[in-house]
């Protein structure tokens, strides 16, 4: 038997064989080829292989998404084989007697910097298309496949991280759980396997072998242990869990339809996190009452270029329309720090966690702003939508993002587009700044919600992202659970209620820590809510203290 042992991130117990994610990681070793034709051959399979998946694509997205994401997959696929472009990936194949996979990159790269020396920012973005189409093609040639999994059983996946953009291509019908080598409990490998509600293993280290690549592995997300091959007895053990594990889902499907309510009385609103459209259905199927954060971000991280106002209306509206009427708190673009998106062409930054991200973008490029702002407020036509920013340290921002909003409802009032004028709006606390000026800001805002991960990174001046930080990260400190006892009385004195989506929310043994506090409200992963529902049913809130604030 072999033992891995890493660090559990997102609880359940699962069995598979184990995958080794194959992503395109930019390099392309140069070779000698002497046989051009051979060469020229392959990129012409390569090429057919690319339209068709592109027009694939395009027809999936005219059902799906419209017409405007159909028309930028329709251009990718004119452009493989644009004949400037072939002739550049030839004259290198011919002058340097090259692979024809370093003749292709050397063509993208050539091409993408002619756009990117563009005037015309429009022009300038073109170049994500032109490394786009090339990717997709050097992906062909080199036999790794988009979304990372070929493979026709679901498997365990096994990655060193995961980058957000790439979580989001993958195809999780084929995913039974995540190991990693790196990444931390709110890595997005680990966000994304708690909302699928998945087992994942982070901070294996190289102890994670690629030699284990198709081993049936038994993993398990609690205590963070990776077992192949498992001896008799070890065996015997796993079985067992994974009985419990299944009585246990079965208990909390008794929760559902049960109100989330104290046994005095106290009642909570317990809401979902979703990053996705699609992660609706894990909502609907765990009884979620509503959606206190839409990461809407993840438009933003699947696309090669800005999405529109029209794209991104649809998503809104088709999560607003699948709530049917439940509240849907969408909160603005937060990228920045760890989600990148090359399109933005963001400055590389010392600190990136506390540079220009988030809310922070978007009042320095009113444009992309505005453009949210407006398919936020068209789809709350369709739902209880509420706007949510991200990223708050000071008054004049949530004044200024205001203003924003107010200039779009007048707009839309002057185009005849119908909106909801009452749309809610709040704010993340998830900086000690927000927590410090939380009396001025309640009176400026419908609610707050509290966003532990950064509050705790910002807090405690422990980087997120670092898997070295151990009991150092620690978002049960007692000056997170101050902060937010600050918070929540702020906002209760100003009458706005209180939520947080952070993942500090689904400790289950801090709820009673969580109303005595007199948070409104618990937004958590799917496969979180009914674990959480079946302890509130079972708390007294009066009887609840506040001993874990005082350290
Ligand atoms: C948070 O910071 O707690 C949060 C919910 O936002 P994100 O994890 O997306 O930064
Ligand atoms: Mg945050």
């Amino acid at each position: 038997m072999i033992l891995l042992q890493g660090k559990g991130v997102s609880k359940g117990m699962i069995k598979g064989p184990l995958y080794f994610y194959k992503r395109n990681d930019g390099t392309v070793v140069k070779t000698e080829a002497w046989d051009i034709d051979a060469e020229k051959a392959r990129l012409a399979a390569a090429q057919e292989q690319a339209i068709d998946q592109l027009n694939a694509l395009a027809d999936k997205c005219r059902e799906e998404n419209g017409e405007e994401t159909a028309l930028l997959f329709e251009t990718h696929a004119m452009f493989v084989d644009d004949e400037d472009y072939v002739d550049a990936i030839n004259a290198t194949l011919e002058e340097e007697h090259c692979n024809i996979e370093y003749a292709a990159w050397q063509a993208g790269e050539q091409f993408a910097a002619m756009f990117e020396a563009m005037d015309d920012a429009y022009m300038r973005a073109r170049s994500a298309d032109i490394r786009d189409v090339t990717r997709r093609l050097l992906n062909i040639m080199m036999g790794i496949v988009e979304g990372g999994i070929d493979s026709d059983v679901p498997v365990v996946l096994a990655a060193d991280d995961l980058a957000p953009s790439e979580t989001l291509q993958l195809d999780k019908t084929k995913i039974l759980g995540f190991v990693t080598r790196g990444g931390s409990g709110n890595s997005h490998t680990a966000i994304l396997a708690r909302t699928m509600g998945i087992p994942a293993i982070c901070g294996l280290g190289d102890s994670l072998n690629e030699e284990y690549n198709g081993r049936e592995v038994y993993i398990d997300g609690e205590t963070g242990a990776v077992f192949i091959e498992p001896d008799e007895i070890t065996l015997g053990s796993l079985k067992d869990k994974m009985g419990k594990q299944q009585q246990m889902k079965e208990l909390m499907a008794t929760m559902i339809g049960q109100e989330d309510v104290t046994l005095d009385g106290r009642r909570m609103m317990v809401y979902c996190n979703i990053g996705s459209p699609e992660d609706v259905t894990a909502v609907k199927a765990n009884d979620g009452q509503g959606i206190g954060l839409f990461r809407s971000e993840f438009l933003y991280l699947a696309a090669d270029d800005y999405p529109t106002e029209d794209e991104q209306f649809e998503a809104y509206k088709a999560v607003a329309e699948a709530m049917d009427g439940k509240r849907v708190v969408i909160r603005t673009l937060d990228i920045g720090a760890d989600k990148q998106v090359e399109y933005f062409h963001l400055k590389k930054e010392e600190n990136p966690a506390m540079g220009v991200r988030a809310i922070r973008i978007c009042l320095n490029q009113p444009e992309i702003f505005r453009t949210q702002l407006r398919a936020l407020y068209r789809a709350s036509a369709y739902g209880k939508v509420a706007i949510m920013f991200p990223m708050i340290t000071a008054v004049w921002e949530v004044k200024e993002c205001r203003r924003a909003c107010q200039a779009v409802m007048q707009e839309l009032t002057d185009e005849g587009i119908p909106f909801n004028p009452d749309t809610e709006i709040g704010i993340m606390v998830e900086t000690p700044a927000s927590v410090f000026m939380a009396p001025e800001l309640a009176k400026l805002v419908d609610f707050f919600s509290v966003g532990t991960n950064d509050l705790t990174q910002y807090t405690l001046a422990c980087d997120r992202q670092c898997n070295d930080l151990g009991k150092f990260f620690d978002p049960e400190h007692p000056a997170v659970l101050r902060a937010l006892k600050m918070a929540a009385d702020a906002a209760h004195a100003a009458g706005i209620w209180i939520g947080i989506c952070g993942e500090l929310g689904a400790n289950i043994d801090l709820l009673p820590t969580f109303l005595a506090i007199g948070i409104d409200e618990l937004s958590v992963s799917p496969a979180s809510l009914l674990p959480l529902r079946a302890e509130i049913r079972k708390s007294i809130a009066q009887t609840c203290t506040l001993e874990k604030l005082l350290g």
